[in-house]
């Protein structure tokens, strides 16, 4: 059998990278590959390390937050771990979904089909567009605001424009001081690619002040080995000041003619070269700055593509995208 070729790089080509601070890893995962531990009371989180789900462990059941397919039958495995040391039911009753992303909810068909699924109006859209049996679209929807009772627990959730995606939606646990809001905020960690994969990057940008608006110290956000608090979201929201500041700066330094003129009859070789310089000029110091603070800042390209997807987002979304003509 021979192995197929991926072309001309490989995983030994992959470069030595900044070792991660022990301050951006969580706990040990078991021998299953997860780790399941308590946040307050009866609410719960599950990791494999890279990917977080939680879950309620009521007296009527338990209500499941997000369904990551990497972390897939561990879910079954932790909540059965958690209702058995607690003398409670391990029958899961309910879903939420946070977005409509297959990785966050690609193991939700593994709970049966009599469960009560809720989500956005718009992850309903969206899971019945895409069609994917591994993700049922939820029955119960809303639009702005759902207050979800079960077992005498309250779980407020909200929507408040599109920020990583058009139905991300804010998990408020107001009885246990925990928000749940997915793919924002990596804790200790830099966003990935153009601004975590986000649709709206004004949304994505302003989301973090939103989160911060709710009362809560423990942050679920849907990514890597540990809980988040608000020092992290604080530390993200100054990353992202920093990258908008810098590319204010570089879109007012660097003049597009001399481009422009040197494409010629190629437009495109002009707006290529004036946008590349841009965005070097903006990402350039902020992973200088945050390497060493934030985790894998050392990874130049997720810096320089939401950079250069900030900096097209203040050309585009807030303007003036060029002078006018006169
Ligand atoms: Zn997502």
């Amino acid at each position: 059998m021979t192995s197929p070729d991926f072309g001309a790089g490989s995983a030994a080509d992959l470069p030595d990278y900044a070792p991660i601070p022990r301050s951006a890893l969580g706990p040990a995962l078991n021998e299953q590959g997860y780790y399941v531990g308590r946040v307050e009371r009866n609410l719960y989180w599950v990791t494999d390390g890279t990917y977080q789900a939680a879950f309620l462990a009521t007296r009527d059941g338990v209500v499941l937050f997000d369904a990551p397919p990497t972390i897939g039958g561990n879910l079954r495995r932790a909540v059965d771990e958690i209702a058995a040391a607690n003398g409670v039911t391990n029958q899961v009753t309910h879903l939420v979904y946070s977005h409509h992303h297959d990785d966050h909810s690609g193991a939700a068909s593994l709970f049966g089909g009599d469960i009560v699924r809720i989500g956005h109006d718009e992850t309903r859209r969206l899971l019945l567009r895409d069609n994917s049996p591994a993700r049922p679209a939820p029955e119960i929807t809303f639009a702005d605001r759902y207050t979800l009772q079960v077992g005498g627990e309250r779980v407020e959730l909200a929507w408040h424009g599109p920020n990583h995606s058009p139905d991300n939606i804010y998990i408020h646990f107001p009885d246990h001081d925990t928000l749940m809001f997915i793919d924002i905020v990596n804790a200790g960690w830099v966003p990935i690619y153009n601004t975590n994969l986000s649709d709206d990057v004004p949304g994505y940008m302003a989301a973090p002040a939103i989160a911060l608006s709710y009362p809560w110290t423990h942050f679920i956000s849907g990514h890597l080995g540990r809980l988040a608090t608000r020092d992290d979201v604080a530390v993200h929201q100054a990353y992202i000041a920093d990258i908008e500041a810098s590319a204010k700066e570089a879109l007012a330094t660097v003049n597009p003619v001399p481009y422009f003129i040197k494409g010629g009859e190629n437009a495109w070789a002009g707006v290529s070269g004036y946008l590349d310089e841009v965005t070097e000029r903006t990402a350039a110091p902020i992973i200088a700055k945050y390497t060493g603070v934030l985790a894998a800042a050392d990874i130049e390209i997720f810096t320089r593509t939401t950079s250069f997807a900030i900096m097209q987002s203040l050309r585009l979304d807030r303007g003036p995208s060029a002078p006018v003509h006169p």
